[in-house]
């Protein structure tokens, strides 16, 4: 005999857990099913670890640039040219293991708080309207599938035995030397941090620059940057075939050379979690890349069946993936209307050191569609680096439609380019033209009035 729900939702994920409380400010009565923890890539082995990692790279290099501003480290004092400081990987392993604990434990007290009730298990759907779930048979007027993402490791051939990021947050001790395959935000990521904790690291990706779809100033700014940590760049080398040869791997590279590595990193992507889904019970079918087909209110081919997040593959993006929940939730058990989201101005940031952040399309996108815009430039030494001897800079733009002077995105690679835009993306979702920059006061000194000090364009695309 089926339990009765108004609403199943399977994941609990960031887009999962808000849809399912939602839905129970609502009203509604809602069973979350999640076969791991609860949090999701973002809370357990995604955003929040990843950042607590960049924090720890970035003490190290505060640690070095503290000495141009006259301080003395215990190297210095002991006459050494080596600061003998070690990274100990085991202490933030444990560390950070306590603080997502924490955070799950939050997540837990809140679905109860909200009268959600979890439950633990694997969904599989039987029809329509039933998953199953162990022995249970849950039955819902609505579905919500918000399963996810996971690692790719299907994309060359030997690659699938290869740890991924998911691996990488769990070691108790790094590797003295890796290579990372992929170009994207994992693999960038990853090097930007590897490096400063102690690893020596190869980047091996397939593009002439990393961070394909990005503006390709910050493009080729990031990779000047990743090489200038010490990063070894090799551009149009994703790896043929991996292999694994006595605790160590093998990568050969389309130039004909032949890495041998003690580590290397799987940062090719991921996929749609839908393969165990069953979905085809349901009537529904996944997309060739195993992505849930919905439309712009998240619908899928069944009208009560919804998909989030990253299970869909379209911009996945923890907060997107919130905002897609809590929009169907109000649709369906609050009865408002659904907005639905533009993800053409979503912002966006990777976080190597120094970080990137994007709103809007790129230069090279407005080239191609030959929209009339003015652009702004600004690329300085930021003042931080003023006495620390370091060549770091920071590089801002500003694409601005010339007919109408709206700003029609922002981009940034710089310290606190991630801060700077999330604030900057409350002007371009408002619409604000370069006008507004130009009268907007700058807050000084700072990096971010930069972009409200930009008079002459350096160039207009027609
Ligand atoms: P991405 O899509 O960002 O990057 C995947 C990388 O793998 C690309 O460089 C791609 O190359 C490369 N690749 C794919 N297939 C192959 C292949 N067959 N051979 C060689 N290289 C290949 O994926 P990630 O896994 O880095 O991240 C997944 C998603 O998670 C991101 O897109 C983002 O949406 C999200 N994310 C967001 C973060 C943030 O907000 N800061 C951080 C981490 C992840 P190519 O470019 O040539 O196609």
């Amino acid at each position: 005999m089926a339990e009765e729900f108004d609403l199943i939702t399977l994941g609990a994920g960031s887009g999962g857990i808000a849809a399912s409380r939602r839905a129970a400010l609502h009203g509604a009565t809602v069973a979350l099913v999640e076969a791991g923890r609860v949090g999701g890539t973002c809370v357990l082995r995604g955003c929040v670890p990843k950042k607590l990692l960049m924090y720890a790279a970035q003490y190290g290099d505060a640690l070095d640039e503290a000495r141009g501003y006259g301080w003395q480290l215990p190297a210095d004092a002991a006459g050494t040219t080596d600061d003998a400081r070690g990274f100990d990987m085991a202490h933030w392993q444990a560390a950070k293991t306590t603080e997502l604990a924490r955070l799950e434990d939050v997540y837990r007290r809140n679905l109860a708080q909200s009268g959600v009730e979890l439950v633990a298990g694997r969904a599989r759907f039987v029809d329509a309207h039933t998953v199953a779930v162990g022995n249970r048979r849950l039955r819902g007027r609505h579905i919500l599938i918000a399963t996810g993402g996971a690692p790719a490791c299907d994309r060359i051939p030997g690659i699938a035995a290869c740890p991924t990021s998911d691996n990488l947050l769990d070691l108790a001790a790094l590797p003295p030397r890796a290579a990372i395959v992929g170009g994207g935000y994992i693999a960038v990521e990853f090097a930007s941090m590897l490096v400063r904790l102690g690893t020596a690291v190869t980047l091996l990706y397939r593009d002439r620059l990393p961070l394909r779809g990005f503006d390709d100033d910050l493009r080729t700014r990031a990779a000047a940057a990743l090489e200038q940590a010490g990063i070894v760049l090799r551009p149009g080398q994703a790896p043929q075939r991996i292999e694994s040869a006595a605790g160590a791997w093998r990568a050969l590279l389309p130039d004909g050379e032949t890495l041998h590595l003690p580590w290397l990193l799987n940062a090719t992507g991921r996929h749609p979690n839908t393969a165990d889904l069953d979905l085809a019970a349901a009537g529904l079918a996944a997309d060739a890349r195993g992505a849930v087909p919905v439309d712009a209110q998240c619908r899928t081919a069944q009208p009560h069946v919804f998909a989030i997040g990253d299970v869909t593959d379209r911009l996945n993006l923890t907060p997107v993936a919130i905002a897609e929940g809590r929009a169907v939730a109000d649709r369906v058990f609050g009865g408002q209307p659904a907005p639905s989201i533009d993800i053409g101005r979503v912002a966006t940031a990777v976080f190597t050191l120094p970080p990137i952040a994007s709103i809007g399309p790129t230069e090279a996108a407005l080239a191609a569609a030959h929209a009339p815009t003015r652009v702004y430039e600004a690329d300085f030494r930021p003042m931080r680096h003023a006495l620390t001897g370091r060549a770091e800079r920071c590089y801002m733009k500003l694409l601005v439609d010339d007919a109408s002077d709206r700003v029609r995105a922002v981009h940034m690679i710089g310290a606190d380019a991630p801060e700077i835009v999330q604030s900057l993306a409350v002007a371009i979702t408002a619409g604000a033209t370069k006008a507004h920059f130009d009268a907007t006061m700058a807050v000084h000194p700072t990096a971010a009035e930069e972009f409200v000090l930009m008079r002459t364009p350096a160039r207009r695309l027609s």
